[in-house]
């Protein structure tokens, strides 16, 4: 059975104290609640990463990094290798968010080389993709997801997708406080698991866990989370107040 995952991206928020911080609480609130079959991930910056691995240790926690570089080291000023977050403890990292394919002119060839090193290295990576609010209006939705599942993890053999979690966030709905309605989620999904299941087969597709993303907040995530096919979600500004991140979870 596909687990449930509730992944809190806290992108370049909270400083080393508010990091340890909100983690703490978070631990705190989550003690009594017996969660056998959802995965709680939060993915700090950078800085935060060892502190907050360290005070989720014996926890259910899970932490995640929200960028990696694919070079195993070298003259790449200011960034990350996988060695490196693997020795601080972190064993999985968000890759192809829209800010870093937006900001950063991440490309899905890029993204593919950083997938084949976080599975060099036997991460765990939430893979994220989504349409901007043209291709939907444009009915290209589908096209662009499915090029952007193709182009950044096609290449890989059945076998490494247990490592994968993917994650769709329609570009539009991020940081905007418009949701995708639980039926647009569910409908992308199942077109997500289909193509998977038309290259792989049935068994790697229902494996896959599919988090939505997109302003997902306390009010809305039922509904959508409920869907058959969303196993969960990637949150962004819900994710930084513990209330409302355990709220989800639960
Ligand atoms: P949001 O961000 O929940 O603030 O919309 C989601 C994300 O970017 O992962």
């Amino acid at each position: 059975m596909r687990k449930q995952i509730v992944a809190g991206n806290w992108k370049m928020n909270n400083d080393l104290e508010a990091s340890k911080f909100l983690v703490k609480k978070i631990i705190k609130k989550l003690k009594n609640n017996s969660l056998q079959n959802t995965r709680v991930i939060v993915a700090p910056t950078f800085v935060s990463l060892e502190k907050v691995v360290k005070k989720a240790k014996k926890t259910t926690i899970e932490v995640a990094a929200q960028n990696m570089h694919q070079a195993k080291s070298g003259a790449f000023t200011g960034e990350i290798s996988a060695e490196m977050l693997k020795s601080v403890g972190v064993n999985m990292v968000i890759l192809g968010h829209s800010e870093r394919r937006e900001y950063f002119c991440e490309t899905d060839e890029t993204l593919a080389e950083k997938v084949s090193t976080a599975l060099k290295n036997n991460m765990e990576i939430i893979f994220c993709f989504g349409e901007v609010l043209e291709d939907r209006k444009s009915k290209n939705h589908f096209k662009v997801v499915e090029s952007q599942v193709k182009n950044g993890l096609f290449h890989l053999e059945a076998s490494a997708w247990g490592n994968i979690i993917l994650a769709y966030e329609p570009v539009w709905a991020i940081g905007t406080g418009e949701t995708a309605s639980p039926e647009q989620a569910q409908e992308m999904h199942a077109f997500i698991r289909k193509i998977v299941a038309d290259k792989y087969n049935k068994e790697v597709a229902d494996n896959v866990s599919i988090l939505y993303g997109g302003s997902v907040k306390p009010s809305n995530a039922k509904e959508i989370f409920s869907k058959e096919d969303v196993d969960g979600g990637l949150i962004g500004g819900a994710a930084l107040n513990a209330d409302d991140f355990i709220e989800l979870v639960k």
